[in-house]
């Protein structure tokens, strides 16, 4: 048996990081490209570029919002001009992909510095290839980042929708992780699970429960307090590790099978992995009081529990199974790693169940 697990060479996170690039002290009279979003580029590099110029030599790219090919082609040219030593991503997931392509592609050190918390790509080593009208085209496997420098008074002054979204990709890492586990669905670095992944898995969901909702007023009104920063670390570190060494389910599954109904198109990535999470607390028979559990942490952090908080009001059963037969014809995706005999029906039924059950709780 083959477990594995893949980290990233150093995490850093605290408040104001980013002026002194966490301290990282091989950074120092290096070459360093960044490509910032044009928020980043407006409110970040402009405070920060005097004291970045004092410790090395650096260049600043605006992304242009999508992870394409053309984009990384075109961001590639640049960055191949000036004998580089380090690429930083500064922005968001997309932001960070680019760059992380980028650096792979020139063997250069790479440095994600995410200014949200909405997802847990920082920490990875794949990337999600766009077309330019937002399809996957394709998964882009590089290395784990050398670093990641978490600033958290950036994150504490992003909308806090970002910050709730992240915890909601961060909830289903337990699920995922103990089905990949219990069952020996491989996880996405290709290995079995290991038991510090379970256990990173586990901490991440009490952390979540415990903090989330401080965490998140603590965010409205713009504080770094400790239950944000525990966010934080659970939105960015354990679930980004919990989910590339500790696999994905049926949440995610769910998520892509969402993904092909237009209304939940203004809905971000970690609204819909909640709800998927949801539906799968049905597939594999959880007690009801980890259901009730579950449903209380979304509805007091603001996480969708039915299918009107997610566009979907009025779908039917049959534009439901249109959307989820993609994603089930496809015996790849980790839809599949669930603990029942899975059938499109089934997933209705879970979805459906999911949805009943928010609608009784009143959280419409
Ligand atoms: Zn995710």
């Amino acid at each position: 048996m083959i477990r594995k697990a893949i980290f990233p060479r150093c995490y850093i996170q605290g408040e104001h990081i980013i002026r002194n690039f966490g301290g990282i002290r091989e950074i120092e009279k290096k070459r360093v490209f960044v490509l910032a979003t044009q928020s980043a580029l407006k409110k970040i590099i402009p405070i920060n570029l005097p004291a970045w110029e004092d410790i090395c030599e650096i260049k600043y790219e605006e992304f242009k919002g999508k992870c394409t090919w053309n984009e990384i082609d075109r961001v590639l040219a640049l960055a191949k001009a000036n004998n580089y030593d380090f690429v930083m991503g500064l922005g968001g997931g997309k932001t960070i992909d680019t760059a992380r392509v980028v650096a792979h592609r020139l063997g250069l050190k790479y440095i994600a510095a995410p200014t949200i918390a909405a997802t847990d790509a920082p920490t990875a080593s794949a990337c999600v290839i766009y077309d330019i009208g937002g399809a996957v085209v394709d998964y882009f496997t590089t290395n784990n980042p050398d670093y990641v420098l978490v600033d958290t008074r950036i994150i504490a002054d992003a909308p806090v929708r970002f910050l709730v979204s992240g915890m909601g990709d961060a909830l289903a890492t337990r699920f995922e992780a103990e089905t990949c586990y219990l069952s020996y669905f491989k996880n996405i670095c290709g290995g079995f699970n290991l038991r510090a992944i379970m256990a990173i898995a586990h901490t991440c969901y009490r952390t979540l429960l415990e903090y989330g909702k401080t965490a998140k007023i603590s965010c409205e009104n713009h504080l770094v307090s400790p239950a944000l920063e525990y966010v934080i670390e659970a939105n960015t570190l354990l679930s980004g590790l919990g989910f590339e060494s500790g696999g994905l389910s049926t949440p995610h599954g769910i998520h892509d099978c969402l993904c092909n109904l237009e209304g939940t198109h203004d809905f971000y990535h970690g609204e819909k992995v909640a709800f998927g999470t949801l539906a799968g607390l049905f597939f594999e028979n959880r007690p009801q009081s980890l259901i009730d559990e579950v449903y209380s942490f979304c509805s007091s952090v603001g996480l969708p529990t039915t299918l009107v908080q997610i566009g979907l009001a009025d779908v039917t059963d049959e534009e439901l199974k249109a959307a989820i037969h993609p994603v089930f014809e496809n015996r790849e995706s980790y839809l599949h790693n669930v603990r029942c005999e899975l059938t499109p029906e089934r997933i209705v039924e879970a979805i459906r169940m999911a949805d009943s059950v928010g609608r009784e709780k009143g959280y419409v």
